[in-house]
């Protein structure tokens, strides 16, 4: 009989030559546990999604009520689905009150692209900033925005009108114009290897879009939920967006993303062409349930509230290691920086050897990332350290 194994690399297609190819058989809480038995805790969340641990009991039993109820009925926007409508309402609570319209997606990149579209066609605009080292997606309006000409080349030619500038660099918000539809932005770069800007930083960007009439959009992507110890990512760093874009720890572990503006700038989607934005299963209904679960068991059980506690447990026990260089934190988004990708690798290479999944990051491979479920226990996290430090040990 063919393996699974062979079937994987046989029939799935493939994103690198050397894909981690664990087999794994449920997942519960922090842990994965294979096909043989071994458990492995995931302290990065399947990057960024299970901010409250896999198959929280919550999640999986608002699944099971929308599922007794209807799965997809109509492609999105045209019926009152009232999952939607409950997440959209806790959604918007949580936000400043000018975000207050919700537009569902599947996804993070389809989330950016819908907020980018929406941007030009609000402002008349057509240039678009971003910063370099971002990754915002895959899709091609994502991609075009994404700061790394080695990745984007290959997939030339992009969407015109994009450029990027240096994520933290003031002098450099000199190429917000008037011109400039909006600037897409994460409040922490995540993939550059979790970057931060200083308040000056975003004070001076938003008073350039103040100035220029440019919209911020903010990639809340990998940042929003209560990885960083806010609810969102843009609370953490201190500016305000016109428009919010989410996905991953949204949906508790279902596939969902969203942009969300004001009802005034969203309802440039409905004229001069109506239907100027349009999905079948965005928003879908059993996706929603999960996510409003999802964000009411953060809510209700605090899990926010210990999100700097851990951070600092983390960076503390690790910083002082020989070996690591740098540790760079934000929240539970959390770079461990090392000499070099090699060394990296083989510490990353026997944290999973030793039960512990770790990885690095898309523009920045001499870092390990560490972002687990915000609702790690205290031994959970105890037992995962340790396991770090002994590869870490290891490897140096
Ligand atoms: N934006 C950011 C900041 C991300 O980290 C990612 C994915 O890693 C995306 C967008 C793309 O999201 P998705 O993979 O859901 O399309």
């Amino acid at each position: 009989m063919i393996s699974q194994r062979n079937l994987f690399f046989n029939h799935i297609a493939q994103t690198s030559p050397e894909p981690l190819a664990l087999e794994i058989d449920s997942a519960l809480g922090v842990y994965l546990t294979d096909i043989h038995g071994k458990k492995y805790i995931d302290l990065i969340s399947g990057i960024s999604v299970s901010n409250i641990g896999h198959r929280h009991p919550n999640v999986v039993n608002a699944i099971r009520l929308q599922t007794d109820k209807y799965l997809h009925l109509m492609v999105y926007g045209e019926y009152i689905q009232s999952p939607q409508v409950l997440l959209a309402q806790k959604i918007t609570s949580l936000l400043p009150s000018h975000l207050s319209n919700v537009f569902f997606v599947n996804s993070g990149s389809e989330a950016n692209d819908g907020a980018l579209k929406l941007s030009r066609k609000f402002t008349g605009r057509s240039e678009i900033l971003s910063c370099l080292n971002a990754y915002h997606g895959s899709t091609f309006g994502a991609l075009s925005a994404m700061g790394s000409e080695d990745y984007k080349q290959w997939f030339a030619p992009l969407i015109p009108g994009f450029s990027n500038i240096t994520f933290g660099n003031i002098d450099d918000l000199q190429k917000i114009s008037v011109k400039t539809a909006a600037i897409l932005i994460e409040p922490i770069q995540g993939e550059a290897g979790v970057r931060t800007a200083n308040g000056v930083y975003w004070k001076a960007l938003q008073q350039k879009c103040k100035d220029t009439g440019t919209l911020i959009i903010a990639d809340e992507v990998q940042t929003g939920f209560g990885r960083t110890g806010k609810m969102f990512g843009f609370e953490y760093a201190g500016f305000t967006p016109d428009i919010v874009t989410f996905a991953k720890g949204m949906g508790g572990g279902m596939p969902i993303g969203a942009f969300v503006a004001s009802k005034e700038m969203m309802e440039s989607f409905t004229h001069h062409p109506i239907l100027g934005h349009i999905t079948t299963f965005g928003g879908h209904p059993v996706s929603c349930a999960a996510a409003l679960a999802c964000i009411e068991t953060i809510e209700n059980e605090n899990l926010i509230n210990r999100v700097p506690e851990i951070s600092s447990f983390i960076v503390n026990e690790l910083s002082d290691i020989n070996g690591v260089r740098e540790i760079r934190a934000a929240g539970l988004l959390i770079a461990i920086e090392f000499d070099s990708f090699e060394i990296n690798k083989k510490i990353i290479d026997t944290c999973i050897q030793n039960g512990v999944i770790a990885d690095w990051f898309l523009f920045c491979d001499n870092s390990m990332r560490i972002a687990p479920p915000i609702n790690i226990t205290n031994l959970e996290l105890q037992k995962a350290i340790e396991i770090i430090k002994k590869s870490i040990e290891k490897n140096i």
